[in-house]
């Protein structure tokens, strides 16, 4: 069995056509192949510019392809807070490019190549609060504020929904979705490809150097050291990045999630989970839970900065936690249980646009620090920053 369910539920992978040769020259090389890093490879690619990808491991190893699969509008930051401190006009921006994402994300997944990203549409958010007017009310302001069509749900249409004495209301967005994630990545990849990319896995990004106004990049290519010089590289390395990212690493934490994926369940998952949506809860840190194919119930929860988990206890917390909502379901066994890594920034935004390290330069770029709302973030900022350079 492999490491994920999404690694063996993956079809279609891509494949690698090249390694990567010593003395490689392209105008922009793009260090991490995870969803920023291959969205902008897409844009770049599209608008004839001669950029280049580089992935330590594989297309989606990193949390683009381990992910809850949930893609909706918003940012890890919420609204309320960066309205504090951002006028309502940058707020609506901001909006607009979480929006865009989560529209340019489902175009994808309805076209041709991308048939077993398994797009279902509906993500229902469910509150253990017991301040229910405070949800009716902020559906309203978001609604008017953001032009959107979230709808508020009251307890009693909740149980037609999803049946937990723990929920108290919920509120359901019909135009966010959920998707395989693996799959995904792989097909944009060959998306890439298909438009002439040249994408290399097994290849780490190690340092560079600034020469003359040339990117001078060491990168091992699995065998031997090989140089790939630039006029520009962006780092979209995620909560991956180590000391190679040199001072960058210090503006971000890289912050675990984890995911349980049960043995194949009867019919009374049907019977608690009664729609065919994407669920989550309302704690900062909350569940997001829904059924795969095989009446599998996936199931991600939690965060760590520190510590190191066993897959027998995280599978005992994943385990004692669905119990915890859905008692019916008695003590379900997992099948499969991941983490992965994302970056948070201490203000929960990502860094997008070109970057100073000591006195060097503006040819350095981040695209990076999506938190646990990357679905949607990482691709609307891919192409702002692919506008940008462009
Ligand atoms: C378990 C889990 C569940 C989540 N659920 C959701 C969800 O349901 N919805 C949602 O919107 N978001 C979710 N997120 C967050 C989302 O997955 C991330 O925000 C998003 O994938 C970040 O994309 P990225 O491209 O920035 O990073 P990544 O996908 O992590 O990609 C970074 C890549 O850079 C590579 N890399 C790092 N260093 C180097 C180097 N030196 N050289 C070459 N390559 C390098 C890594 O190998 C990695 O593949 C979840 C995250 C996790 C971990």
């Amino acid at each position: 069995m492999n490491d994920t369910w999404y690694d063996d539920t993956l079809i279609n992978k891509f494949e690698q056509k090249e390694h990567l040769a010593n003395n490689q020259k392209c105008a922009v090389l793009i260090v991490g192949g995870g969803l920023a890093g291959l969205c902008l490879l897409y844009k770049l690619k599209k608008n004839n510019v001669d950029a280049v990808l580089i992935e330590e491991n594989h297309i989606g190893s990193g949390a683009s392809g381990r992910n809850g699969g949930f893609c909706l509008s918003g940012w890890a930051q919420d609204y309320d807070v960066l309205l504090k401190y951002l006028s309502e006009e940058e707020v609506l921006t901001l909006e607009q490019i979480a929006a865009s994402g989560v529209e340019w994300m489902k175009k994808k997944c309805l076209s041709e190549g991308y048939e077993h990203t398994n797009l279902q549409s509906g993500v229902l958010k469910c509150f253990l609060t017991k301040n229910i007017e405070k949800v009716k009310k902020d559906v309203i302001a978001q609604n008017k504020l953001f032009n959107q069509n979230e709808k508020f749900i009251n307890k009693e249409k909740l149980s037609k929904y999803v049946c937990s004495s723990r929920y108290t209301c919920g509120v359901l967005r019909q135009d966010s979705f959920q998707f395989h994630p693996l799959n995904f990545m792989h097909a944009l990849a060959k998306d890439c490809s298909n438009l002439g990319a040249s994408i290399f896995e097994n290849s780490k990004f190690i340092s560079y150097q600034i020469d003359g106004g040339r990117i001078n990049s060491r990168v091992f290519n699995g065998n031997e050291m090989v140089k790939v010089q630039s006029e520009k590289i962006v780092f979209a390395t995620g909560g991956y990045g180590g000391k190679e990212i040199k001072d960058l690493k210090n503006y971000w934490l890289p912050i675990k999630t984890f995911i349980g994926v049960t043995k194949p369940l009867g019919n009374e998952l049907h019977s608690v989970l009664k729609k065919p949506l994407g669920f989550s809860d309302n704690r900062r840190a909350g569940n997001y839970y829904r059924v795969l194919p095989g009446n599998r119930l996936s199931w991600g929860r939690g965060i760590s900065a520190v510590g190191k988990f066993t897959s027998l206890s995280l599978k005992r917390a994943i385990s004692k936690e669905i119990n915890y909502f859905f008692p019916e379901l008695r003590n379900v066994e997992i099948d499969y249980v991941w983490f992965g890594n994302m970056a948070y920034a201490s203000h929960y935004m990502p860094y997008v646009g070109s970057i100073k390290i000591g006195n060097e330069e503006k040819n350095v770029f981040t695209l990076m620090g999506f938190g646990g709302h990357g679905m949607n973030t990482a691709p609307g900022s891919a192409m702002v920053l692919a506008d940008f350079i462009l």
